[in-house]
């Protein structure tokens, strides 16, 4: 595949760093890695847009975009709500990380997805993180500094996905996070998992996707419906209407081969990143719900009940077992 031209690389996470795409996306891969840390095995995060690594809030492109403060501030700025039960389990792993970059002071510094991981990984574990940019290479290399479980790479992210999977541990969880500088990319994204899901077919892929206009998402959707992969999960986050196509109205993740844990977690903590996170007084919304394989079997299995309790004779008692 050609490699992406560093001359159109225009996007720089430093902009947009602990935004409310970043909170909802860190929340996820937290939830994950920590489900993974079940089993003794060890695993394998693979980063194929890690960005910088580190991002200080205080820096001239944070304070221009201000965008961390309707994210993260809002979470563990100074005027932050304590967060109550469940939610506060769910994002305690994602806090703690982002804690640890600030050592118990005010918010100074906010960790990318490869600083996170490998905050929440252990000793057994390996991350991948690849960025293209040469600028942010440089920089998540600092960031990553000795630490032996990592590895950066310097690839088209397209070529990356190809060339390092399946994971010789054979567990792994994949971040797929493009920039979205040109509408292309949704079909590369789709792509992209395909290719992934083609050569581990048990990995669990996290695919982001910006929301602006969401009827440009319909073929996003209806391809990855195609790639029959059994189980995939589609967490969204509105933080506005999306009347505006001009403007990121919200964000989503594609989660395929999702821990069994994580669709209750969703569940608890997206209304509560909705209310925290909305941009404004008409407030924010949600979506958890499968697509492709798994949204057919639970679309035949509530259309079974339902011919089950039409097939029901009147004189059956409630709950008799109903058929042959
Ligand atoms: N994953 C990071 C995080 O959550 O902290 C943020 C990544 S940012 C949204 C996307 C990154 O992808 C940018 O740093 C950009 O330089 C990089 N990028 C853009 N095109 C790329 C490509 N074709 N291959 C690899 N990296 C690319």
């Amino acid at each position: 595949m050609r490699l992406a031209p560093v001359s159109a690389m225009n996007y720089r996470h430093a902009y947009h760093a602990g935004n409310f795409a970043d909170v909802l996306k860190h929340a996820v891969l937290a939830l994950v890695i920590e489900h993974m840390k079940r089993k003794e095995a060890p695993f394998r995060v693979i980063d194929t847009h890690a960005g910088a690594g580190r991002y200080a809030l205080a820096s001239p492109e944070a304070s221009k975009t201000g965008e961390w403060l309707g994210g993260i501030g809002r979470l563990l700025g100074p005027d932050a709500r304590p967060l109550a039960a469940p939610v506060a389990t769910h994002l305690q792993p994602f806090l703690d990380a982002v804690r640890a970059e600030n050592a118990g002071r005010a918010l100074r510094a906010y960790p990318g997805s490869p600083l996170i991981a490998l905050r929440l990984m252990r000793e057994q574990d390996v991350l991948i993180a690849n960025e293209l940019h040469p600028e942010d290479a440089a920089s998540l290399r600092r960031a990553v500094g000795r630490d032996r479980r990592a590895k950066v790479l310097e690839l088209d992210a397209w070529t990356a996905v190809k060339a390092v999977l399946p994971p010789k541990e054979r567990r792994g969880v994949i971040l797929i996070d493009p920039p979205f500088e040109d509408a292309r990319e949704l079909e590369q994204l789709a792509r992209g998992l395909a290719d992934g899901l083609e050569r581990f077919a048990t990995g669990v892929f996290l695919a982001w996707y910006p929301i602006k206009d969401p009827e440009r998402l319909s073929p996003l959707f209806a391809a990855v419906a195609r790639l029959g992969c059994p189980k995939l999960l589609r967490v969204e986050l509105l933080i506005q209407p999306a009347d505006d196509a001009g403007r990121l109205n919200g964000c989503g993740l594609l989660v395929a081969n999702p821990p069994y844990t994580l669709e209750g977690a969703l569940a608890a903590l997206l209304p509560e990143l909705a209310r925290r996170l909305a941009a404004g007084a008409r407030g924010g919304q949600h979506r958890l719900d499968w697509i492709g394989a798994a949204a057919a079997s639970a679309d035949k299995a509530a259309s079974t009940t339902k011919r089950r309790v039409r097939m029901r004779p009147k004189s059956a008692p409630r709950g008799a077992r109903v058929g042959r």
